[in-house]
């Protein structure tokens, strides 16, 4: 059986990124990929600006203990015209323009102020106090990088610099659809032996985290001739196709034999708990990835295999999750042989970070995801681990991390 490594490395060799890009507004360019590097059109900030509420000071009076008289004021969004002399000073608000002439800002807390004049203990250095212009981003440097997926950090930091527009990676085409003859959708009332489609849904909300354009093709029945008329439609303009379940070993499991006969499948089968029978191939110019049905599986391999495909695809460079060393709560039962990826809670005991598995690890319990915040890698190597032993975990790329605690 292949490895999750090697399986990774195979499906990377699969993988090139989509070339076709698209201009548009900034405001709409959430979770967006950079396709053209973006240089910053201006000096940010854009002139020289107080960084505290106080009084800005001619270069003369920085270390002075007698009295100044107050001649002017800057406010933020005004331009203060009055001249500044040695022995004056301007009364100036955090964001204001410096004035000409001053050379560091005495903070309002510094100083006593009776009437027109004042008096401070400080001593100030040359620029103290000063956002000088251009501090944040000077005009030409690299704001966004090709390959760079904007987030809100990003989004404001060009807004700050006037970018408007931005040249995107046009998003993924990505093609859905379940299979089961089991399978209705919620609305409807339950038959004899049916189950809700789960997969189908947490495949469309988790794709959606990204920058694509989801084709839901729906739930199939076990049928052949209705699987490969939903691939045939799927590859007209996907990128990608997901379908979860029929890729085991069971009688009704038809997905890896209609992708072998209508493309290529490149391969089945890895070591990996839960997500054993994980099949990858192409069919016409799209990457196909059979999903495992058991929810869980479905969900562990679209983390491990289709959402760093997606990435790709944008052009955004390989990155591998951060593994985190925490100290095992409770114990994990494992054999050699497959990497396993058990859902987990992790938090913090003083200075340590502490996991703790989230139960019965059965690939059918979506409950095992409910208060999920990690995973914990359990490695091919690795027998049962004991209480107190320490472990990997990954954070689940969710809003889960809850880092803050305050
Ligand atoms: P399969 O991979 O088709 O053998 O399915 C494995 C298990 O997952 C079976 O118990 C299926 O009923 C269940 N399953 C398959 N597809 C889904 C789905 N879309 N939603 C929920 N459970 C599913
Ligand atoms: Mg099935």
């Amino acid at each position: 059986m292949l490895n999750v490594d090697d399986a990774l490395r195979k499906l990377g060799d699969l993988t090139s990124p989509v070339l076709d890009t698209e201009v548009i507004p900034l405001t709409e360019s959430k979770g967006r990929v950079v396709a053209s590097a973006v240089d910053a059109p201006m000096d940010l900030p854009p002139f020289d600006a107080s960084a505290m509420d106080g009084y800005a000071l001619h270069a003369n009076d920085l270390n002075q203990d007698g009295e100044l008289a107050v001649v002017g004021e800057s406010r933020a969004g005004h331009v203060c015209q009055d001249p500044v002399a040695p022995g004056t000073a301007i009364r100036i608000f955090t964001g204001a323009p410096i004035p000409r002439g001053t050379s560091a800002v005495v903070i309002q807390e510094d100083v006593e102020r009776h009437g027109d004049q004042i008096r401070f203990r400080a001593s100030l250095e040359i620029g103290e106090n000063i956002r000088s212009r251009g501090h944040d981003i000077a005009k030409t440097q690299l704001l966004a990088k090709s390959g760079d997926r904007l987030d809100a950090y990003k989004i404001s930091w060009l807004a700050a610099c006037g970018v408007t527009n931005v040249t995107a990676v046009r998003r993924i085409r990505v093609a859905l659809f379940s299979t089961g003859d089991e399978l209705i959708d919620p609305g409807t009332p339950l038959g004899p032996g049916q189950i809700y489609d789960a997969n189908r849904t947490a495949l469309r909300e988790l794709v959606s985290e990204r920058p694509v354009e989801v084709l839901d093709l729906g739930a199939l029945p076990d049928n052949p001739q209705a699987i490969n008329r939903a691939l045939e439609t799927a590859v007209e303009t996907a990128d990608v196709v997901v379908t979860s379940g029929g890729v085991s070993v069971g009688d009704a499991d038809y997905v890896k034999d209609v992708v072998a006969q209508a493309g290529s499948l490149d391969f089945w089968k890895i070591a990996l708990k839960p997500g054993k029978p994980l099949a990858v191939g192409r069919v016409g110019k799209a990457l196909f990835f059979g999903l495992p049905g058991n929810p869980v599986s479905t969900i562990i391999t679209y983390l491990l295999f289709v959402a760093p495909t997606i990435d790709r695809l944008c052009g955004m460079p390989d990155s591998k999750p951060y593994r985190l060393p925490a100290i095992l709560q409770g114990t994990i039962e494992h054999h050699q042989g497959r990497r396993e990826y058990v859902r987990g809670i992790f938090g913090t005991n003083g200075d340590r970070v502490t996991v703790s598995p989230t139960g019965d690890q059965s690939s059918n319990r979506l409950a095992t995801f409910a208060n999920a915040n990690c995973l914990i890698v359990v490695s091919e190597q690795t027998d049962d681990i004991k209480a107190g032993s320490i472990v990997n975990i990954v954070l689940l790329p969710t809003d889960r991390s809850h880092i803050w605690t305050g």
